[in-house]
């Protein structure tokens, strides 16, 4: 693996909206493919790289990261050439405008890059000058003057639209850029398995980088269903909120290390969310503290990952816990997080997954 900075730089380079990742999907099994005992793709697109385990009888562990983004989709083409979309995922309508996005052909092979268009400043009427209109009333300007250049192009209706790639490292620590959430999710992912092709582990460990994240956070359950592992850990980032904006509503913020999920829960009518299994919880907690590396609570309402459905999957119900990345600005294309997290990020998971066996008792009610 190169430095964090530069695998960030690339990885979130790739463009993976929910439903149209397949360059990410590639991406991962290039890097698995060296490192894993067998790596498979299921007709959804989720990448699972399996090691098997040193032992007999020794419990397995699924460890996944989503690899898909949110975006925007052709929803209709003007005839003078305008393009009108809707939101795939939790686009904010708020730092759309002004911003250059990549219109991907309806072959998903080629884009485009073009602006969403904001008001000449000039003749901003008053009563918009402070308001953020409906995505509805947006459009996409991709240079042309008629919908048969649009069309031309390869672009049509159903044409994923993903914020163009625009990544800084904007101090010593800290990186800027779209897909923060999840590439550095992924980037975990290739370190976790870079260290398991040295370092065997007890039990089977399938490394999953999952699809649909962003769209109906579902995408991974397939794999849930086929490999009804024992305990699973989510990893993805979780919002921080040591801005003015939202001057510390919970207690997470930039640099102060890796969160471990006490629970969130969405709460806006998909009545889901994740409390994690007490024992794999305070597991990863002991190996944090055993490391001496400074790490948060993250206890958050209004957030969505994965697991929460994934927690339910099989017939055995499977031991799940989360850990996650601190970043500001979720779902923006500017988002942010310090690399000081995300190494020591690497390092705890490393150490939780090599740690992981039938010492660990992940009955409930003892
Ligand atoms: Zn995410």
């Amino acid at each position: 693996m190169k430095s964090i900075i530069e695998e960030l730089e690339y990885l979130t380079s790739i463009p993976a909206l929910s439903g149209m990742e397949d360059r990410m999907i590639k991406e991962m099994v290039n890097r698995f493919k060296p490192l894993a005992d067998k790596v498979e793709i299921d007709r959804l697109g989720n990448v699972t790289a399996t090691f098997f385990g040193n032992l007999n009888n020794e419990p397995s562990l699924l460890v996944f990261a989503h690899v898909d983004e949110l975006g925007l989709m052709v929803r209709k083409i003007e005839k003078n050439g305008y393009i009108r979309f809707d939101r795939i995922g939790g686009v904010p309508e708020k730092t759309l405008m002004g911003q250059f996005m990549d219109i991907h052909t309806i072959d998903g092979k080629n884009m485009v890059t073009g602006i969403v268009g904001t008001y000449a400043h000039h003749f901003t009427p008053p009563e918009a000058k402070l308001t953020v209109p409906s995505n509805k009333d947006m459009y996409i300007d991709i240079g042309v003057d008629s919908s048969s250049e649009v069309l031309d192009k390869g672009i049509n209706i159903g044409s994923g639209i993903t914020y163009h790639p625009d990544f800084k490292q904007i101090s010593d620590h800290r990186v800027s850029g779209k897909t923060l959430d999840n590439r550095i999710g992924c980037l975990m992912l290739i370190a976790l398995a870079e260290h398991l092709k040295k370092n065997k582990p007890a039990g089977n460990v399938y490394v999953v980088a999952s699809v649909q994240e962003e769209f109906n956070i579902r995408g991974v359950m397939p794999v849930f269903y086929l490999l009804e592992p024992d305990a699973s850990i989510c990893v993805d980032i979780t919002p921080a909120c040591d801005t003015p904006d939202l001057n510390f509503t919970y207690e997470m913020s930039l640099g102060k290390g890796p969160a471990v999920t006490q629970m969130n829960f969405h709460g806006r009518g998909t009545l889901a969310g994740i409390i994690p299994n007490p024992h794999l919880r305070m597991f990863m907690e002991n190996i944090l503290d055993e490391m001496n590396i400074p790490w948060q609570r993250d206890m958050s309402l209004g957030v969505i990952t994965d697991d929460a459905f994934t927690i339910m999957a099989g017939t055995k119900g499977v031991a799940m816990a989360h850990f996650a990345i601190p970043m500001r600005y979720s779902h923006s294309p500017i988002e942010t997080a310090d690399i000081r997290d995300i190494k020591a990020g690497i390092q705890v998971l490393n150490k939780i997954v090599s740690r992981f066996d039938h010492s660990l008792d992940l009955r409930r009610g003892i």
